[in-house]
């Protein structure tokens, strides 16, 4: 009977939202929405979005047909080109197989679900994400029954990464466990390791032969350079890992609604590597035939106009840099402003912090009180959106920071 069905709690997130646009205050401030918005506090179309979008429009050889259940090969292709880099030696040695998903969240549910049919199938390994994750990583993982726990990732005294309880942690992981981890720009925190502490994960990893699963949602976004957010990625293959990476397109295109996404699985290099990739793609192909049938087209088909024509491709990396630029600029600001009003603290996290998310360091109670008295909208943990700030509601944000850690 549907009575047994209990009341679920309501998505904290999308919870948020509603509160904010409920709120009359002529100054709120909207910190909590993981989109980019521009310095007038709006959704921004990336021009090279737009052009796209406009050239497919005129193309009266356009249709709504069905994409074949794997996704546009085009798309795809040009998907692993992007994350694995051109001259990847898995591509060459045809060791990867990508399928086009319902963005990075399809990608994430697609390899967990692809993980917990056939990864160790009768002792159930688990997967461990860092404490904090992204949210849904814990639901999505539920979902399909794989067993899940944290390593530490975040430390409060610095605000910085704990890498030693991190390391120790997955160090002490039972063989063959599942590691998620973040690409570039974690989520919720901004924290990630450099490029020498990857070095020492990737090591650990490998002696505890470990199954790392790549969360890569900011590709470009983050830094402004695409290379540079690939590096983690890239070094673990060159490792020869066998791995999987679930691509998202909904930040660094703005192609948030559009669904646009990547799931690639990666095997390491060995003379039966073709073969190997041939059946898992050929599992994978069921698994997403009975989940979605095939993927969504559109959003799929500006990013691969983009991705395969130089012109564009290069409008791109220029719409990535300016919001990046953007938010580094206010993530500068920001920090300048509580240093100059000696607001207690140390702020050099806010410019180490990278991303789309600052963790402030605000505590759940500084949280509630500065979206009663300041109308300031952010998650209970602390964590800020830095596109929601702007050269006309950053010193209103600060002085907000500022008043509530005096009170
Ligand atoms: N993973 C992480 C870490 C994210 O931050 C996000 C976006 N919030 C996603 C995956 C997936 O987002 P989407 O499904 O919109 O691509």
């Amino acid at each position: 009977h549907a009575d047994v069905v209990p009341q679920a709690p309501e998505d904290p997130l999308f919870g948020l939202m509603a509160a904010f646009r409920k709120d009359t205050f002529e100054n709120k401030v909207d910190l909590g929405i993981g989109a980019y918005r521009d310095n007038n506090a709006k959704p921004w179309v990336l021009p090279v979005v737009k052009k796209a979008d406009e050239i497919l429009r005129s193309d009266p050889n356009l249709n709504h047909e069905y994409l074949p259940i794997a996704g546009l090969q085009e798309f795809t292709s040009a998907s692993q080109k992007l994350i694995l880099g051109a001259d990847s030696p898995a591509i060459k040695e045809r060791r990867v197989t990508s399928l086009q998903t319902i963005s990075g969240t399809g990608a994430v549910h697609l390899g967990a679900l692809f993980l917990s049919k056939f990864y160790h199938p009768n002792t159930k390994r688990a997967v461990y994400f860092s404490n904090p994750t992204w949210v849904n990583h814990h639901q999505i993982f539920s979902n399909v029954h794989l067993p899940h726990h944290t390593y530490p990732y975040f430390s409060k005294k610095t605000k910085g990464l704990d890498f030693e309880g991190m390391i120790e942690s997955i160090e002490n992981a039972p063989e063959g466990s599942i590691i998620l981890l973040h690409a570039c720009a974690h989520n919720p925190t901004g924290v990630d390791p450099t490029q020498d502490q990857w070095k020492e994960i990737c090591k650990v990893m490998q002696a505890k032969k470990h199954f790392p699963f790549f969360d890569c949602a900011y590709q470009g976004f983050a830094s402004g350079d695409l290379n540079k957010d690939a590096w983690a990625v890239r070094y673990f293959i060159d490792q020869g890992f066998e791995l999987c990476i679930a691509q998202s397109y909904a930040k660094n295109f703005g192609l948030y609604g559009e669904r646009a996404g990547c799931f690639h699985f990666v095997t390491g290099p060995s003379p039966d590597a073709e073969n190997i990739i041939s059946r898992i793609a050929s599992q994978l192909a069921i698994l997403q035939r009975s989940e979605i049938s095939n993927p969504p087209a559109y959003g799929a088909r500006i990013a691969s106009l983009v991705l395969n024509d130089a012109e564009l491709f290069a409008e791109w990396e220029d719409n990535l840099r300016t919001m990046s630029g953007r938010i580094i600029d206010m993530r500068r600001t920001l920090r300048s402003k509580l240093e100059e009003m000696g607001t207690p603290g140390t702020w050099n996290h806010i410019t180490d912090q990278i991303g789309m998310f600052s963790f402030t360091g605000l505590t759940e109670k500084q949280v509630l009180k500065i979206r009663e008295d300041a109308h300031v909208y952010m998650t209970k943990n602390g964590r800020i959106s830095m596109a929601g700030l702007n050269t006309h509601n950053i010193e209103y944000f600060a002085k907000a920071v500022d008043k509530v850690i005096r009170e």
